[in-house]
């Protein structure tokens, strides 16, 4: 079969759905490949899924210790089948969602797996009947295809003992011993769950810091805290073998310095970081750059090098962000409309879901200062602040900085509780370039956690009231 449009998009994932819906708005005809679901990893494996399961795991290990607020429960049982019945429940409500979604704006949604035969053409295997359909473009192509896990070649993924984020969230029981390699955002975001679900957790990661990238001054109260659950953190260690043993458990051996510690596990997660998708679906016989880790190149209105072939998401590389694919389709949509628009980087903001949050948006204290600007620091703790201690949820601080010059925020890194909530504010301020003044000066309803950061912009201008100025 052979149908004619004005655009494709290949992925229906947080950028590809996105974008497809946007051009469709735009009056645009559009068409969505998707080979599994649609909602991409975010939805079906990767934000939503693990959401829900910390959020499981928060309320579980908050009643295991409700009587510290007088909360005395005799009996706390968990039925993970349960859990994982109403997580499928939530990825199944939003995943439908955005199907209804596809359907209300006039997006045909193809489910097949899609090759690109020409800068106008896609060849779509599809899924259900495994018939070849060809959708030609008057317009454009855009590759929204994602990234995948990296994997490690002497101990590759089983799906069952040594598995991936996917299979992580999908586990039918609560691994009594788990090892996590790799100690960034899937690692810890997953390793945290499992370990309040009851697990033996070890986090083994080949820096020196976790969560490298995100200011380490907001990484050590989340490595404090898990270290206090009971976790093991091993830092500058790397993996070099990994034996299975007679009774189909695993023996991890890790090299620490000079030393070899031996971690006996049940359950491996591999979490060392995704590679884009650029790769495999017919990109460079057309003439597309793809680099040789599957990145596609594209400039700030997602154009790759051939005229009419655009990219977005995970595979032009990171950030790898849901938020970030969905605001490149959105501006890449507009683009194939006719409109001159492009990405605006200024304020990308990144949460990681730990215990506690960690938030961040704008300029690191390190690139702040390769950037040669002079920065005010304000910091102010949680533990100053009443509705966090009203919560029972006081660990961490907000940390602001401030540019010297301008007075303009440019940079906000939260750790403490409802970080991915807070950090939005922050955003707002960092993209319309207030002031350190206006922000302070706004009137923030008292008793909430979003006092802390006018505190913390007030501490960086010598004014905050409920902290110590210097
Ligand atoms: P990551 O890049 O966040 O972390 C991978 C970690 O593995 C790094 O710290 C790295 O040093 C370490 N590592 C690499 N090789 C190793 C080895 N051989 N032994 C031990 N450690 C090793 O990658 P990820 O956690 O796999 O997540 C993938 C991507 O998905 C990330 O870029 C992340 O931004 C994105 N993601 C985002 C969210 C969120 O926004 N909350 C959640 C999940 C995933």
């Amino acid at each position: 079969m052979t149908t004619t449009l004005d655009a494709v998009v290949l992925g229906g994932g947080p950028g590809g759905y996105v974008c497809a819906i946007r051009l469709a708005q735009l009056g645009l005809r559009v068409a969505c490949v998707e080979q599994e679901n649609v909602g991409g990893t975010c939805l079906n494996w990767g934000c939503i899924p693990s959401k829900a399961l910390i959020a499981a795991a928060h309320t579980y290990e908050r009643t295991l210790h409700g009587a510290n607020i007088g909360l005395r429960t005799q009996h706390v049982e968990l039925d993970f089948g349960v859990t994982q019945t109403w997580k499928n429940g939530i990825v199944g409500k939003l995943t439908n969602g955005i199907r209804q979604l596809l359907k209300a704006n006039g997006v045909t949604l193809v489910e097949g797996t899609a090759r690109v035969v020409s800068p106008r053409s896609v060849d779509v295997t599809t899924t259900n009947s495994d018939q070849h359909e060809t959708l030609h473009v008057s317009r454009a192509i855009v590759v929204a295809t994602g990234a995948k896990t990296v994997e490690i070649a002497f101990m590759p993924m089983d799906g069952e003992k040594i598995i991936g984020a996917r299979e992580a969230v999908n586990l039918g029981t609560v691994p009594k011993r788990l090892c996590v390699v790799g100690g960034g955002v899937i690692g810890l975001e997953l390793g945290t769950v499992y370990k309040k679900l009851g697990s033996e957790l070890t986090i083994v990661e080949a820096l020196p810091q976790l969560l490298t990238g995100i200011e380490s001054d907001c990484t050590q109260v989340v490595e404090r805290k898990l270290k206090k659950s009971g976790a093991k953190v091993l830092k500058n260690a790397r993996v070099v073998r990994c034996d299975r043993l007679d009774d189909n458990s695993l023996l991890v051996s890790v090299q620490v310095g000079a030393t070899t510690e031996t971690i006996p596990c049940d359950t491996l997660l591999l979490a060392v970081g995704m590679r884009p998708r650029g790769k495999e679906i017919g990109l460079e016989q057309i003439g597309v750059t793809v680099l040789d880790n599957g990145t596609i190149p594209v400039d700030i209105q997602g154009h790759t090098n051939i005229d009419g072939v655009f990219a977005i998401g995970d595979v032009t590389g990171p950030p790898f962000l849901a938020h970030r694919a969905s605001k490149q389709g959105e501006v890449v949509a507009e683009v194939i409309a006719g409109h001159n628009v492009s990405c605006d980087w200024k304020a990308i903001p990144a949460a990681v879901f730990t215990d506690p949050e960690i938030a961040s948006v704008g300029l690191t204290t390190e690139r702040a200062k390769e950037a040669g600007i002079d920065v005010r620091v304000g910091k102010f703790a949680f533990a100053a602040l009443g509705r966090a201690n009203a919560m029972g949820e006081s660990d961490g601080f907000i940390k602001t900085l401030v540019d010297v010059k301008s007075h303009k925020l440019v940079g906000v890194h939260i750790v403490g509780p409802s970080a991915s909530d807070l950090i939005a504010e922050a955003a707002l301020a960092i993209e319309t370039g207030i002031t350190a003044e206006a922000l302070a000066n706004t009137i923030h309803a008292h008793p909430t956690l979003a006092e802390g950061l006018m505190e913390s912009t007030a501490h960086a201008l010598g004014r905050a009231i409920h902290a110590i100025n210097r």
